[in-house]
């Protein structure tokens, strides 16, 4: 068997050796055991269902949270030489997604977005085209537990059984035990469940911690950092206005190739960014957490949090994108003893007041086709808030319960989660200021126990951020003019 996969390795992916937990992972998947595993960002989790591709008899399903995150990968795919692979997503005009679905059988992979597999006749072609495996990747989203929670999710375990009930491969790179759990319980995974679980750590990323006085000093911090550091770079913030200032305030201070990304930007613009940030056109891009989920970039030198996010589970997402290449690289969180504030606001406009819900809940109860229009509108739920009524009223249609039943049992689950997050933007706060080895306590939140110390581990172990400067004279540096060096290439030119 070891010697089969090797020569798959080679012969399909071009690849010599196994990274850690590959083969093991391959191996329960080509032995039809339902296996959940969990491996660091970018160790290599693709590479666990696209290698069965060509041992399994019938398509692989990939479940994918991210438009973008799915052309990326059926792009990269394809650059490797394999045609037989399709996304499925709200994209494709109906009448090409009929075309598809009648050949279906003759993908390998087929990705597909979890909203997309809520239509009947996507799910009657998918059980006839004989599944050979089902695929969630970034398993995490099934978990409301979780920091990336996406209702349409937490249907996969049916819709898994619409299939002829395929074996199925959860992956992620941060589940806490209760996102295991429940990943393993709303997919039912019941024959024989394997988990794998490895490292996490990153050895290769630097954590860094700055205290700072006020918002105008992180300002002007993070131009320094901009400046001096290599890239590329991502900086994350907690609002689409504060992405657009930052890139802004970069450009300002002479740095070339910035954007900003959010998920107020259409589609078009978003998948835009994120290519030209992947091949290099880009150096820097200032974005909400809305940005870098799956992404396969190599050489992304630092990420830069200019307000940290409300859990300990998205900053090790976010700091993950840095150092896919296994080269040393950076994190970097700028924080002043008032950034609480935003992120516990921001964990509070993810649900609805009580007034809004009990106006939401009467309007879904008078029978009326539920429209999101309607519902902004006249209720004032944004997107985020209707998707989780709407998730959590279909849960209780079937229960005999009065409107002001309904109403009760929502608002006690939003007042839970709520406290849920609170407490999780608290452990991610302690750890903000934490004394002590700051890899070892992010690890343990993990369940793991931290081992090989390595240099550069922590702020406060020690580190030296001179080992992530960019190289003086080098080409791609970002070098200042001073205006008479720019007047003198003005007129050299017009002279010629
Ligand atoms: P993630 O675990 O974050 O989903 P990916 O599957 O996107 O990571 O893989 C990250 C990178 O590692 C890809 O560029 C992939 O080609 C590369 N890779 C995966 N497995 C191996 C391997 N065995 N040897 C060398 N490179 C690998
Ligand atoms: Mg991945």
């Amino acid at each position: 068997m070891k010697h089969q996969l090797e020569s798959v390795l080679q012969s399909n992916f071009n690849l010599k050796k196994f990274r850690t937990g590959q083969q093991e992972i391959i191996e329960a998947v080509l032995q039809k055991k339902d296996v959940i595993a969990m491996l660091p960002t970018g160790g290599g989790k693709s590479l666990c269902y696209q290698l069965p591709g060509y041992l399994l008899k019938g398509p692989i399903l990939i479940i994918s949270p991210l438009l973008s995150l799915m052309e990326d990968q059926v792009e990269q795919i394809k650059q490797r030489g394999e045609k037989n692979v399709i996304a499925l997503n709200s994209t494709i005009s109906v009448h090409k997604r009929k075309q598809i679905l009648m050949y279906l059988k003759k993908y390998r992979y087929i990705y597909a977005s979890p909203e997309i597999l809520q239509f009947d006749y996507v799910m009657e072609a998918l059980a006839k085209a004989n599944i050979s495996l089902f695929v969630v990747d970034e398993a995490h989203c099934i978990s409301q537990w979780g920091h990336d929670f996406r209702p349409d999710y937490s249907k996969l375990g049916e819709l898994r059984k619409k299939l002829n009930n395929p074996s199925c491969l959860a992956l992620t790179a941060t589940a806490t035990k209760q996102v295991l759990e429940d990943i393993q319980y709303i997919l039912r995974l019941n024959r024989d469940v394997k988990t794998f679980i490895y490292s996490i750590n990153r050895p290769n990323i630097a954590l860094s911690v700055e205290k700072h006085q006020s918002i105008d000093e992180k300002i002007s911090r993070l131009q320094q950092l901009v400046h001096t550091l290599k890239g590329p770079g991502i900086i994350y913030c907690s609002s689409r206005i504060w992405t657009e200032r930052l890139a802004q305030f970069l450009i300002d201070s002479g740095i070339e190739q910035v954007a900003f990304y959010h998920g107020g930007m259409d589609q078009e613009q978003r998948i835009l960014i994120q290519q030209q940030f992947l091949y290099d056109q880009l150096k820097i891009v200032c974005c909400t957490n809305a940005f870098g989920m799956g992404i396969n970039k190599g050489n992304i030198r630092y990420v830069i949090h200019f307000h940290f996010p409300s859990q300990l589970e998205s900053y090790m997402q976010e700091i993950g994108r840095a150092g896919r290449d296994g080269n040393k690289s950076v994190a970097i969180t700028l924080v002043t003893d008032k950034d609480y504030e935003i992120p516990k606001s921001l964990v509070e406009s993810e649900f609805p007041s009580y007034e809004d819900l009990s106006r939401t809940i009467h309007y879904l109860q008078n029978k009326h086709e539920p429209s999101f229009e309607f519902i902004q509108q006249w209720c004032g739920l944004t997107e985020t808030q209707w998707r989780y009524v709407e998730h959590v009223y279909e849960k209780l249609t079937s229960h005999d319960m009065d409107t002001e039943q309904i109403i009760s049992v929502i608002w006690e689950e939003i007042e839970k989660r709520i406290a849920m997050k609170h407490e999780k933007l608290s452990e991610m706060y302690t750890w903000l200021y934490s004394k002590g080895c700051k890899r070892q306590k992010l690890l343990a939140y993990f369940d793991e126990i931290y081992v090989d110390q390595t240099d550069n581990c922590c702020d406060n172990c020690g580190i030296d951020l001179e080992c992530y400067h960019e190289e003086q004279n080098s080409n791609s540096g970002i070098q200042q003019m001073n205006w008479q060096e720019e007047l003198k290439l003005i007129f050299g030119k017009a002279s010629d």
